[in-house]
């Protein structure tokens, strides 16, 4: 209204003043009166009507209070007939409230106008309350909608928790052939993997355990029967007490031992007991002296010990740990050797590390096994042969023993061709004294 009112009021001066200002008015659609106000005469200048309009009605009183509170009011005023009590007269109590007064006094050319707006604020009234509607509605609509989305999200999110937490409890009675897979959200696949992950190692770990008790309890049942049966046979057989079966009797016995010891090993080890107790020593020297060992305690069975050991190989280790590393691999080397029984020890100190190698040309060992020899109670054949001694603790022993040094090892193999089982130790450091100055 007020633009209306500034864009009439510029054409005052124009001649075809009365027309221009009807239809912008009309345009608009508010009824219009414009009067040119001279010594306190209003001289009608435009007028234009709108049905239901209530400017006819002013009388000269009406415009005059009119004029007056819009100079009051800085040359503008806008408002309901209602709010504008001087109108009241002649105009009825629902026009009061349904129309819109808005006027514009300005000065120009020494004489002043008066320009006065008439429109109607019903549309105003109904787009308030339409658009009141619309938006109850679209709030309701909208709380419905995002409820109905929140518990979507909800379930979405929740329902492979559950499903996930069920197996969970399962899990934790002991029941590890669990699949834990789901496709969902990435938070949700990840934490299936890990819990796939885990069962699938405590499965292992299970399955391994029972069957390192069926080994041991065979390993040690079978030396134990012929142990009794020989001391049978020699109390109650006249004749049978010979060196042999005495000889028969050590060596199960021995049998009995070496997996006692190598079970007791393996838990001080894992229990943290065995500390590392370093001492400065050669690693040359120490291979040399068990390989010598081994040549005597071999000597009727035909193996051959072949051993190099090429530069410095002084190192700071808990010599009998390492001593008992080596044996292992020594154990393995002959257990696992088959026709050709030759044994190819290296040691070799170069470049801050001394390195042991034990090559044999036995049964190798397949790729897929290579992984999992150095895990506690693997072993590759399954079917227990009694030409084959060992626990299934000797390679994890010596894993947890190089750890303990923070040794790197590992094992080259073919099968049928014999395997190379190595480890680094890193040489003593040499020491650098601090050049002084003779006085
Ligand atoms: P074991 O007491 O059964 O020898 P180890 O832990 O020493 O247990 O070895 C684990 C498995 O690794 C063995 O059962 C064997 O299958 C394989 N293995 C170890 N050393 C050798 C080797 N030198 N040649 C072939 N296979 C080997």
């Amino acid at each position: 209204m007020r633009t209306l009112l500034y864009e009439i009021a510029n054409y005052t001066e124009a001649e075809d003043f009365s027309e221009i200002a009807a239809s912008l008015s009309k345009k608009e659609g508010a009824a219009m009166e414009c009067y040119v106000v001279r010594n306190g005469v209003f001289e009608r200048l435009a007028l234009y009507e709108e049905e239901g309009g209530i400017l006819v009605e002013l009388d000269s009183a009406d415009l005059r209070h009119l004029y007056e509170k819009t100079v009051e009011n800085g040359g503008t005023l806008l408002d309901t007939p209602e709010k504008l009590s001087f109108l009241h007269e002649g105009i009825s109590p629902e026009k009061q409230k349904e129309r819109m007064i808005s006027s514009l006094v300005i000065g120009k050319g020494g004489s002043s106008y008066l320009i006065v707006l008439d429109t109607s604020v019903r549309p105003l009234h109904s787009t308030v309350s339409v658009l009141r509607d619309q938006l109850t509605f679209a709030s309701v609509a909208l709380i419905g909608v995002s409820a109905a989305l929140a518990l979507l999200l909800a379930r979405h999110i929740s329902r492979p928790i559950e499903r996930i937490s069920r197996k969970a409890k399962a899990f934790s009675t002991g029941k590890y052939d669990l699949d834990f897979s789901e496709r969902s959200y990435r938070e949700i696949e990840e934490l299936s993997e890990t819990l796939n992950l885990a069962s699938d190692e405590l499965s292992k770990t299970e399955r391994l355990q029972r069957e390192l008790i069926a080994n041991i309890s065979h390993d040690l049942r079978t030396p134990l029967t012929m142990i009794i049966g020989y001391g049978e046979v020699m109390r109650d057989i006249e004749g049978e007490n010979t060196p042999e079966n005495i000889q028969l009797i050590i060596d199960e016995a021995g049998r009995l031992s070496m997996l006692v010891n190598d079970l007791l090993e393996i838990s001080r080890i894992q229990g943290g007991i065995a500390a590392r107790r370093d001492e400065h020593f050669s690693l040359g020297d120490l291979v040399t002296e068990t390989v010598e060992r081994y040549r005597r305690l071999k000597e009727n069975s035909g193996f051959v010990f072949r051993l190099e050991v090429k530069g410095k190989t002084e190192v700071d280790a808990d010599k009998s740990k390492i001593s008992q590393v080596i044996c292992n691999l020594f154990n393995n080397a002959i257990n696992y050797s088959e026709q050709r029984r030759e044994i190819e020890v290296t040691v070799t100190g170069e470049e801050g590390r001394v390195r042991v190698a034990v090559r044999d040309f036995g049964v190798g060992i397949a790729a897929e096994d290579l992984q999992n020899i150095w895990q506690r109670y693997y072993k590759v054949d399954k079917s227990h042969r009694r030409s084959v001694v060992g626990s299934g603790l000797g390679l994890s022993i010596v894993r947890e023993i190089l750890s303990l040094h923070d040794a790197r090892y590992g094992v080259t193999s073919k099968v049928g061709e014999g395997s190379t089982f190595w480890f680094e130790l890193a040489a003593e450091r040499d020491l650098v004294l601090p050049y002084k100055e003779q006085m």
